[in-house]
């Protein structure tokens, strides 16, 4: 009984301790995985919803784990974030995501190309010129490059954020609202700031198509983006339904499973050359 005691002793001081040495281990053994070239893109196509053909794709990190397997972004981008490894973890994605993109370049298919950016890399002071350089380095042209923001980051340090932005756009390089609708703020406030591309969020998509009466909400999304000349695309399309009610509400885009999971390299390639993947 008193080995049994020490034991729980033993468990329960681990439990206290295990979060913060988790986050402690996942720092470095992240720190490593940029070092030693373990993270890896996946690629999720958008697709026009009149033509279904491809525009272009979203590139979305994952951790290729030596012993865990592929890690979904979830599980090491809030650490990478509260560790500032996001910075050097960012960079990797931006470079790699510009030679993808400029290697699926041909005659026939000039697809764009989508980073997610995080607040911390915005705000760096040479990130202007990061971004020209990653498009040199992978010889890709700035019009096919699009930055996804979300909205409460385009809030957050709206000065600064409005100079780097206006910089990028000047380059040619586009600029999209990440997750609209989930930050409260007006869409007539965040056309105030230079952006080209607007992407409603998952959680709005999934009301539509159902004979929900919120879809009346996606609606006015859409029809404000079109006097703002915004593309708007819809995150998260499952079913054909809603992409049908999407295309009927005069949406431009669409991304989701009922077309494509984000896929590697190869996989992306080869539905773009297909051309249409339905
Ligand atoms: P996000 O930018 O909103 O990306 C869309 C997420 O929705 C992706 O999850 C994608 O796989 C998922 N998704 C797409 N279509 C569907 C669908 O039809 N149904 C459902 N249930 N999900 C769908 P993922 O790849 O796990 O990424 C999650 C988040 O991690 C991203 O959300 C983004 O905020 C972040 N993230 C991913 N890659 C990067 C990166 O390179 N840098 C930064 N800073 N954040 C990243
Ligand atoms: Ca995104
Ligand atoms: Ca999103
Ligand atoms: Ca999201």
């Amino acid at each position: 009984a008193k080995d049994r005691g020490k034991g729980t002793i033993a468990v329960y001081e681990a439990g206290l301790h295990a979060e913060a040495l988790g986050k402690l281990a996942l720092r470095s053994e992240l720190q490593r995985a940029i070092r030693e070239n373990e993270l890896v893109l996946h690629y999720q196509p958008t697709v026009d919803l009149t033509t279904q053909r491809i525009t272009g794709f979203e590139a979305l990190v994952r951790w290729n784990h030596p012993t865990r397997g592929l890690l979904p972004p979830l599980e090491f981008i809030p650490v990478a974030e509260q560790s500032g490894l996001i910075v050097p973890l960012g960079s990797w994605v931006l470079l790699e995501a510009c030679r993808a993109g400029a290697g699926m370049q041909s005659e026939r298919h000039q697809p764009s190309m989508a980073v997610n950016i995080s607040a911390q890399q915005l705000a760096k002071t040479d990130f202007v010129d990061e971004v020209v350089e990653a498009l040199r380095c992978a010889g890709m042209p700035a019009e096919r490059l699009v930055l996804e923001i979300t909205e409460s980051v385009l809030l957050d340090d709206m000065t600064n954020t409005i100079t780097t932005l206006a910089r990028l756009r000047d380059r040619g390089v586009r600029v999209a609202i990440d997750d609209f609708g989930t930050g409260y703020s007006s869409l007539s406030y965040l056309a105030q700031l230079p952006v080209d591309v607007l992407k409603i969020d998952k959680s709005f998509v999934d009301k539509v198509g159902d004979g929900y009466a919120d879809a009346s909400l996606v609606e006015a999304i859409i029809a404000m983006s079109h006097s703002m000349r915004l593309t708007t695309v819809a995150e998260g399309v499952e079913h054909s339904e809603q992409a049908a009610w999407l295309q009927d509400a005069r949406c431009s885009l669409g991304q989701g499973y009922l077309w494509s999971r984000p896929v590697d390299l190869p996989s992306a390639r080869a539905l773009l050359v297909r051309g249409t993947h339905r």
